[in-house]
């Protein structure tokens, strides 16, 4: 198994239901190995920051083809590898993940709690912006 860092995988950065349903290639370039190892560091902090040996990722690295395939838009930090979502049932709901991660160090550029489901956590800077997505829109998280 390849890791990009102590607790996550190669797989589990390019793993994707919907690319193994459309027969998308989403091997991860070698150019954006750097930008993954860099959030694959940040997810190990997340993994110390909840207390938790298990975060789910559901989707990390996405090619333009299958970022364009699940409706995200083109300029998203998942297609430079930058970009994670995950749950972590032993943590909490999403939304009790996403109040722990303000109040946390992790150097987060953006976390976002999406559709009341899943956490959308980047990596490319440290904004530490906190934002809501649903089907009501985009806001800050409150
Ligand atoms: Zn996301």
């Amino acid at each position: 198994m390849n890791s990009v860092s102590a607790h996550f995988s190669l797989e589990e950065v390019t793993h994707s239901q919907t690319a193994a349903r459309l027969g998308i290639d989403n091997d991860l370039p070698m150019e954006l190995m750097q930008n993954v190892k860099k959030a694959a560091l940040g997810m190990e902090l997340v993994r110390l920051a909840l207390n938790s040996n298990m975060c789910i990722v559901s989707s990390w690295y996405r090619c333009q083809e299958l970022n364009a395939a699940v409706g995200s838009k083109n300029t998203s930090a998942h297609t430079t590898g930058f970009a994670i979502d995950f749950t972590c049932p032993t943590a909490g709901t999403p939304e009790q993940i996403v109040r722990a991660l303000i109040k946390s160090s992790v150097p987060f550029q953006q976390v976002i709690y999406e559709f009341g489901t899943w956490v959308h956590i980047s990596f490319n800077g440290e904004a530490r912006q906190a934002l809501v997505i649903d089907h009501l829109g985009t806001r800050e998280f409150a």
